[in-house]
């Protein structure tokens, strides 16, 4: 059976469950291409009326959006930016294409290398993953060692900063997507933060200032605000090994960009777009939701709300949103820093430097080695690298790499764009146990997507589209149950 007929067929049998009617016309014929494909319309009595709204068009949203349009809704989607892919952003350096937003991928990563293969993508790296020259600060000067013996010394750490059941934490999580199975352990380590836990354990200065940056890069902030339960839920995602970790953390990145992959899902999704409408207002009254916009009001049967946690407060809610879902948008998510890319005059191979908080760059490694220098991407989690200062970039890089000469830095402003007001999420102490599943349960008919309360890759393009699936499933068995 062709793609065509199956959506057909999901359409009616979606129409069945819901009790409502097809009109004869809407049955379209089997077309050759998803570009020539038109959206069936349901028998809906005005443009502004839909099946499912949301709100959103990141890799959640759009996700969500394509999945429920593929059963049959009719789905309209709604974007504050004059784009779509949310936290994701290809640009380019020269000929050389950065994502100044999230980056990497890999096949670990169950939901994004499904997407990557069903729309026929590929794979490009990043060689300083696995560097041949690694620095890193410790006591205020600068330690060299080779890639190898570096990664070598970061396992011991690692292990013993992680190890809190002589199992290498893996009683913590046993089971990765289902975060809270062991909760009373989990509660546990997440009354901690990451600062308490390396007092804890005795390692020497210099092995403490080796291993404080690998996790102080996942907050991506100050790690007395992260949650020691959060670094052991990625480490079980990097099956307990520090480098497996960081090569499915900063290694591969889809060749055709971010945007290649957010286009297909938009292309492949049956839903109307419209991008540049902020939503301002969502009102539920008898089981029926309406979106407010400034270009106008649009009603549906659900919403799913695809949006960062930090953002939810902006929204309008009525009734109000709950009381977790709040307090954990007004707490916000930890990720905060900068993410820039630093062209050096030198050429200094496959290189990666770090350093402890609060230094302003806490990760860099080469993204390229270029016949008229290096581009190197820069992390900084205290948020104190202003990337507009090009003097103050080459003094901050200058304490991992003497002598470099910047020669541009490129960057987005994530946490000050209204859209996103922040990075990727990481968790405070007490978020995973207290407010994770809140932050995941309906409202009513409003439904909640999001990379930052995924089950499994939370903070990530992956979890992004876990959780778009999951809820576009959710919100149709609910709906069909309805009827
Ligand atoms: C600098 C940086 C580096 C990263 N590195 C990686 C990485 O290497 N690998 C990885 O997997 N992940 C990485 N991430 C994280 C990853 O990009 C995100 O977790 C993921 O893309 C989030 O997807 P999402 O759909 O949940 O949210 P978003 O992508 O934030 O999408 C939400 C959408 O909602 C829209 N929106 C917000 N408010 C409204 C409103 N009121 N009305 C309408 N629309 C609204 C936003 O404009 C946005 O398009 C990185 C993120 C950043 C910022």
């Amino acid at each position: 059976m062709s793609e065509d007929s199956q959506m057909i067929r999901a359409r009616r049998r979606f129409l069945a469950a819901t009790g409502a009617t097809i009109a004869a016309s809407t049955v379209v014929p089997v077309l050759a291409g998803a570009a020539e494909r038109k959206a069936p319309r349901l028998s809906r009595s005005r443009d502004t009326e839909f099946d499912v709204i949301v709100i959103g068009a990141g890799f959640a949203g759009l996700t969500a959006a394509r999945d429920c349009a593929k059963r049959g809704m009719k789905v309209l989607a709604l974007e504050a930016r004059t784009r779509i892919g949310g936290r994701t952003f290809v640009s380019h350096y020269h000929d050389h294409q950065i994502e100044l937003g999230g980056t990497w991928v890999h096949w670990a990563q169950p939901y994004v290398w499904t997407e990557i293969n069903r729309y026929g993508l590929s794979l490009t790296e990043t060689p300083g993953a696995s560097p041949n020259l690694f620095a890193w600060r410790t006591d205020d000067r600068l330690k060299t060692a080779d890639g190898q013996s570096a990664f070598a010394m970061l396992t011991e750490a690692m292990n013993k900063f992680c190890d809190v059941d002589g199992q290498l934490g893996r009683t913590v999580f046993p089971r990765a997507p289902n975060p809270l199975l062991n909760f009373h352990t989990v509660r546990k380590y997440d009354q901690i933060t990451l600062n308490d836990r390396l007092k804890q354990i005795n390692l020497r200065r210099d092995l403490s200032d080796l291993l404080a940056p690998q996790y102080t890069i996942n907050v991506h902030r100050d790690p007395g605000t992260g949650s020691f339960v959060e670094q052991l839920h990625w480490w079980a995602r990097g099956d307990f090994d520090v480098a497996l970790l960081f090569d499915r953390c900063g290694h591969y990145k889809i060749a055709e960009g971010t945007t290649g992959l957010a286009q297909a899902i938009r292309n492949d999704g049956d839903f109307e777009l419209k991008t540049g409408t902020p939503v301002k207002s969502v009102v539920q009254y008898n089981g029926k939701l309406t979106v407010g916009a400034d270009q106008g009001a649009y009603t549906a049967g659900a919403v799913i709300c695809a949006i960062p946690v930090n953002t939810l407060k902006n929204i309008r809610f009525e009734p109000g949103l709950g009381p977790v879902k709040l307090a954990a948008s007004q707490a916000g998510v930890t990720g905060t820093g900068n993410k820039c890319y630093v062209h050096i005059k030198q050429k200094i191979g496959v290189w990666m430097g770090t350093a402890p908080h609060p230094y302003p760059i806490t990760l860099a490694f080469t993204e390229q080695e270029r016949d008229d220098g290096t581009l190197i991407v820069c992390f900084d989690a205290a948020g104190t690298l202003d990337v507009n200062d090009q003097a103050g970039v080459e003094a901050a890089l200058r304490g991992l790499l003497p002598g470099a000469e910047v020669v541009s830095v490129i960057s987005y402003p994530w946490t000050a764009d209204p859209y996103s007001q922040g990075t990727w999420a990481f968790y405070r102490p007490g978020q995973l146990t207290r407010n994770w599943s809140g932050l995941r349960e309906p409202e009513g008919n409003i439904y909640f997507a999001s990379s930052d309360s995924a089950m499994l890759w939370r903070g990530f393009i992956d979890g992004a589209i876990e959780s778009g699936v999951r809820t576009a499933t959710e919100v149709f068995n609910n709906m069909s149950k309805r009827a």
